[in-house]
């Protein structure tokens, strides 16, 4: 555990030292769960959004995309349920006075029972070695079967108290699990209350006049209500998607996780408006697309699982979290649902306009149902910084720290460097850095040895060194080192430009969809 939290230090120590996130206001002492991106962060979420938006947009014939205001009419919150239903279980703890989700603490405690499965399942095959079947052992050994049913069970009943709204049995629950404040180790719980998580403003100058808003909880709705006017313009046929990258604001209680919880975060979702009666296959469709995307970055098979939830949300007829692994441990980053038309249905309700589809196949008008994929942007960032962050042990012993971000999505694809500040090698590499300028984010660097500069550029996560030296001058050659591998190779001048395309180059990377 305290290895974990080492990680996770480093993560946000490294992520302000590189100019990647920074507190909030931080001259006055920050503002809880508050983010500003530095300048390299806003390059990498500029990058990360670019790439889903490319993938999910310009790739899809059948996916558009919008750009809703945050503001919204008040009714919108109401027909959406977010009024009377966006609300979070708390509990507090007598003694130590913090505040939980006590959801968030169940989970906690079952995913230390998956912690000790997953440990069995490392011991087991260590004795078994080659012979080892993880999937038999899963279902015959006594212990992993028994922590497995453990585990199933909280959840189940959790799942169907608080569909149920029976807060006692929540805190029933805790107190069964005899489940200590993370804090104190103090087991004296208040009872569990409901809190609703949006944040409430104001529109119009005069008191009586003013109306009430909301700072919009997620960017879905924005959708929602311009489903007629994407479809009637847009000419759109079913099945067809919409999407959407935009901010979102809650008020987190639990908010301690670094970019994994914020206030003000930002949201990259997308609706797909299919037929009623089709909703099981484009579930599994859109799952598997969406994994693949994840996989097309190369961060690794073994840290993304699937969950399917236990508790469905009011408007889902199924939904399952892609979980990606986190310094903390497995998580939620992006989440698939399954919403019927229940959205559509409401608005319908609400405002009193028809937002039908008239499907010219089957001649007849029917309230589309939706698929929903919805990620938060700054999760993504998150997952791509901590993955990418590594300490290397080098041949000669020392260590490298190096942030071996995704090339397509690094801020600055490379870095010019001339060996020395004079016999005019200075010149020949800012005339490459004009050159290289007009396709990608180029970083000068002359300062210090050599060596020092490929180590910072390394823990920036800048993909490419391109060395300049006399030899240059003689040859028109530059020495381009690659991040990762740190291998070194000779090129021409004029070879560079395609040599760097290729490798950050976006098709390179989603074909592998
Ligand atoms: P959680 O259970 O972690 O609170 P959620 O199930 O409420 O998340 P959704 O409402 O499904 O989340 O939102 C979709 C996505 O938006 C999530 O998968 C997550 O990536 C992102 N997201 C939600 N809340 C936040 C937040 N407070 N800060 C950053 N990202 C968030």
């Amino acid at each position: 555990m305290a290895n974990q939290e080492d990680i996770f230090k480093k993560v946000i120590s490294h992520a302000k030292e590189y100019g990647y996130v920074f507190q909030s206001s931080e001259i006055y002492d920050g503002l809880s769960a508050v983010y500003d991106y530095g300048q390299n962060g806003a390059e990498l979420k500029r990058n990360i959004r670019e790439y889903w938006w490319k993938a999910m947009v310009q790739l899809n014939e059948n996916i558009v995309g919008i750009d809703a205001a945050i503001f919204m009419h008040p009714t919108t919150w109401k027909a959406s349920g977010h009024v009377d239903a966006f609300n979070d279980p708390l509990i507090d703890n007598k003694d130590s006075k913090k505040r939980y989700r006590a959801d968030v603490l169940i989970e906690d405690y079952v995913a230390k029972i998956e912690a000790k499965i997953e440990k069995e399942v490392k011991k087991a095959a260590k004795r078994f070695g080659d012979s080892f079947d993880k999937e038999q052992f899963l279902s015959t050994n006594q212990r992993v079967v028994d922590y497995r049913a453990k585990a199933d069970s909280i959840l189940k009943r959790m799942g169907k108290s608080l569909e149920n709204e029976d807060l006692a049995d929540v805190k029933a629950l805790i107190e069964e699990l005899e489940i200590a404040c993370p804090l104190s180790g103090s087991k004296n719980w208040t009872d569990v209350k409901q809190f609703n998580l949006m944040f409430g403003t104001k529109l119009g100058a005069s008191a009586d006049s003013a109306m009430d808003l909301y700072l919009r909880p997620e960017t879905a709705q924005g959708i929602f209500v311009n489903f007629l006017n994407v479809q009637k313009t847009g000419r759109m046929k079913i099945p067809f998607g919409i999407a959407q990258t935009g901010k979102a604001f809650r008020n987190e209680i639990v908010a301690r996780q670094f970019i994994f919880r914020m206030r003000e975060f930002e949201q990259m979702e997308m609706q797909f408006f299919i037929k009623p009666g089709t909703q099981k296959e484009w579930y599994e469709a859109w799952k598997e697309k969406r994994m693949k995307w994840h996989l097309s970055l190369g961060m690794g098979e073994e840290n993304y699982r699937f969950h399917d939830h236990e508790k469905l949300a009011h408007y889902a007829d199924a939904a399952a979290d892609i979980e990606f692994r986190f310094p903390f441990g497995f998580k939620e980053l992006e989440g698939i649902h399954s919403r019927t038309d229940f959205d559509l249905g409401k608005h319908e309700e609400y405002s009193g306009k028809k937002l039908q589809y008239f499907d010219h196949e089957e001649n007849k008008s029917y309230t589309p149902y939706v698929l929903e994929t919805s990620i938060g942007l700054d999760r993504m960032f998150l997952a791509v910084f901590s993955n990418s962050l590594q300490e290397e042990e080098l041949e000669n012993g020392s260590t490298r720290t190096v942030l071996k971000i995704p090339a397509v999505l690094a801020p600055y694809k490379v870095a010019v460097l001339p060996l020395l500040k004079r016999d005019g090698l200075p010149e020949v590499a800012q005339k490459l850095v004009d050159e290289l300028k007009w396709d990608f984010n180029v970083d000068y660097d002359e300062k210090d040895a050599v060596g020092r500069r490929y180590r910072r550029q390394d823990a920036a996560g800048t993909p490419f060194c391109v060395t300049v030296d006399h030899q240059t001058l003689e040859d028109d050659t530059v020495t381009i080192r690659h991040r990762d591998t740190m291998e070194q190779s000779r090129v021409k001048l004029s070879e560079v430009k395609d040599i760097i395309s290729k490798e950050v180059d976006m098709r390179y990377w989603l074909q592998k969809i």
